[in-house]
């Protein structure tokens, strides 16, 4: 069997950067799950069709195909023969995502994508469902999480540097908004699993962050 770490958590919490990081450390493969949902959201969006609108995003699953392509750790997604890795990262992609990604026939389609992905190779994957329903026999499951204060205020330094013009109480209250939207929802809801090892990284840098997760890593190998 292969070997998975999952790490699931809410958005900001830094995931995705920490997960690039283990796999080039580990020399695990690095799925980002999130990209997936973001690439469905824009593919409706650009079809014209509201994401909330799950009866009209369903059939857009049989027109849109899906690829991932990696090195060196970063994953780019591609759909229908674009790379559209760059474009997913917008921030009214990501509301879209959420909102396709209460649609349980958008999710079964994913979830089994990702599991067949987690087959073939040793992976890390990051998303919100990755420990409790996509990979439940994972060998490491953490729960990656920081206040919405804290991560509040590293997407919205993260934006000043890109030239966005932006508050702080905008950013805050989107984050709160996708929380709330991605803690609600009726399908795989964004809950810590019962075997997931809680890190908080409110109070921490990245490095330190980086150490946290080796240890939880290094120890559940050693464990077996
Ligand atoms: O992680 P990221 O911010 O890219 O995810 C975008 C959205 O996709 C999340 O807010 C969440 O609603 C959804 N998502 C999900 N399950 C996953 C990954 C992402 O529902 N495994």
């Amino acid at each position: 069997m292969s070997f998975a770490v999952a790490i699931d958590g809410p958005s900001g919490a830094g995931k995705s950067s920490l997960a690039k990081k283990l796999a080039l450390h580990y020399g695990l493969l690095y799925i980002d799950t999130g990209a997936m949902y973001r690439a469905i959201a824009l593919y409706a969006m650009r079809r014209g069709v509201d994401p909330h609108d799950h009866a009209r995003v369903i059939p857009l699953l049989e027109e849109v195909h899906l690829e991932l392509r990696h090195a060196h750790a970063e994953q780019r997604i591609e759909m229908n023969g674009e790379d559209v890795t760059k474009e997913v990262r917008r921030e009214e992609v990501g509301m879209g995502a959420a909102a396709v990604s209460s649609c349980p026939q958008v999710r079964t389609f994913l979830v089994e994508w990702q599991r067949s992905l987690a087959k073939q190779e040793n992976i890390i994957m990051d998303g919100r469902d990755i420990g409790t329903v996509v990979l439940p026999d994972a060998q490491v499951k953490i729960f990656l999480t920081a206040s919405a204060a804290v991560r509040a205020q590293r997407r919205y330094l993260e934006l000043c540097e890109k030239g966005v013009d932006t508050t702080y109480e905008k950013v805050l209250a989107l984050v709160e908004k996708r929380d709330y939207e991605d803690t609600h929802r009726e399908q795989s809801p964004l809950c810590q699993a019962q075997d997931a090892v809680l890190v908080d990284t409110s109070d921490c840098d990245f490095d330190e962050a980086f150490r946290r997760l080796c240890s939880v890593i290094d120890r559940k190998r050693k464990d077996g």
